[in-house]
This record gives structure tokens, sequence and C-alpha cells, in this order.
């Protein structure tokens, strides 16, 4: 539980659409500082779990805690994003027209409007912090470039360095690699890796030589729950877990 270390703590999670249980007594403990990859099969409720954990869907039973007991299920979606839980969808949502540097600048700020944010005086704190994410998501030469003109996998790291804007304690990235070169997947992988510590960062993903090349331990939702915990060796040999791939 929450003494052992767990930033995250869900148990005996269910959900039901319609009668169907999309998420089926879930259990996850996932460490602070952890690098977590979610897997499983279309359907699995990989989706659905993300969306309680941010509160967009109300589990009908369960319990779900994040760090130092804070009790997910009595907060709201806008509560539990200020508590440190920030999320990243698939689809990169940058601010097109704006630079790299505005984009990040933008983030920071809370519910502000635009204009104010873009003209008020930036602190050295704030243009130091800036330029540390900037490090991080590997995009200082591109500070000054249009969001909208930034590959496919720049906007996604930049998204990524919009949500550390936020000093987010949990990350929860839905499939980052969908779409990426090779290269911008390794890139990627190193960036994640480099999150993990500081950050608790829980990845869903499907492409397996993306999870092999990032996680330590990989989690297997099969209808709803967890079929298989472990390396990505221990899952890939575990007989559950290759029968239910082999039937996708
Ligand atoms: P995954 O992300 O692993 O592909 P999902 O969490 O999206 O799985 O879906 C789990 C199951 O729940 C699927 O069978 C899906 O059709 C169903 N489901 C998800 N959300 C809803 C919803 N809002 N209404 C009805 N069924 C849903």
């Amino acid at each position: 539980d929450i003494s052992h270390g767990n930033i995250l703590y869900l148990e005996d999670i269910s959900v039901s659409f319609d009668g169907f249980k999309a998420i089926n007594d879930l259990n996850l403990y996932i460490e602070a500082g952890e690098l977590r990859c979610i897997i499983g099969p279309n359907g699995a409720g990989k989706t659905t779990m993300m969306d309680i954990i941010t509160g967009k869907t109300r589990p009908d039973r369960g319990s779900a805690y994040f760090g130092q007991n804070i009790d997910l299920l009595h907060l709201s979606e806008p509560e539990i994003s200020q508590v440190g839980i920030g999320r990243k969808f698939q689809k990169p949502t940058v601010f097109e027209y704006h630079s790299v540097f505005e984009n990040l600048e933008l983030s920071m700020a809370g519910d502000k409007r635009v204009w104010a944010i873009l003209t008020a005086r930036l602190s050295a704190e704030q243009r130091d912090f800036i330029d540390e994410v900037l490090e991080i998501i590997g995009l200082q030469a591109e500070a000054r470039q249009l969001a909208g003109s930034l590959s496919h996998g720049q906007k996604q790291w930049l998204e990524i360095g919009m949500l550390l804007m936020q000093n987010p304690k949990l990350l929860l990235v839905d499939e980052p690699v969908a779409g990426m070169t090779h290269q911008e997947m390794d890139r990627t992988a190193e960036l994640l890796t480099s999150l993990a510590g500081q950050h608790t960062v829980v990845v869903v993903e499907h492409d397996m030589d993306f999870v092999r090349s990032i996680a330590r331990k990989v989690t297997v939702l099969h209808q709803g729950s967890v079929l298989a915990e472990g390396s990505m060796d221990e899952v890939q040999n575990d007989p559950r877990v290759v029968e239910v791939y082999l039937g996708e």
C-alpha cells in the first residue's frame, strides 16, 4: 500500500458499461519513481484504467489512492490534475501557432488569458525552468520555431514538456510512439527513461520493441484485470500471455 512506497494504488476496481465489465477487480500498485508499461490486447481495459486514475470515469467499486493517501475517487478531474497527475493522450495537442518556448510558457501558467501570459515578464526562475524542460525534451534548437512546424515526434516531446511544466509527480502517457520513426522511438525511450526516478511514469503502449527498450516492469491487462506482471521476458514467456496475444 501507500506506506510501502507506492505512489499509485488501485484496489478491487470494477466498472461496467451497459452490463459489460470493462474493468474487473483490477489491482495495480505503482512505486514512486517507476517506469511502468501497461500492455494488453485491444479492449483489455487500458484506456478505461487511465480514465479511472484521472477521474474521467468513476468505477462502480474499489479504491484508488495517490501519494500520501489522496483518495482519487473523491476528487474531480481538474482536482486530480492539480494533485500532480498529468496525462498525455496519443494525439499531440500543441498550440500550433505559438513557438515551442511559448507552448511551455503557456503550460506553466494556471488559467490566465493567453495574451496576459505572453506579455508578462518571466522571472529568471521561470525562464530557467523553461530552459531546463527544453533541454530535457531536446528542443533547445527549436525553441523559437512555431510548434506547428515540428515533426510528429518533436510535437510529442513538446507535449511531454508541456506536462512537465506543471510539475507532475505521476505522468500517464498514452501510446507515445504511435506513428514515430525508429529514431524518434529511440529518443522517446531515452526521454521517458530519464524522467523516471524524479517522476513516476506509466506508459500504455502497443509497440513491443519499444516496451522492451524502456520497461523494467510490465503489467499485462486482459479482460479488465491484471493477467501477468514482471519483466518483459517474464511476461512474454508466460503461457497465459502468449495465449491472449495469439488470439488477437
Ligand atoms: P483498451 O484501451 O485496452 O483497448 P478500453 O479501456 O478502451 O480497452 O475498453 C475496454 C472495454 O470497455 C472494451 O470492450 C470497450 O468496448 C469497452 N468500453 C470502453 N469505454 C466504454 C464506454 N464508454 N461505453 C461502453 N463501452 C466501453
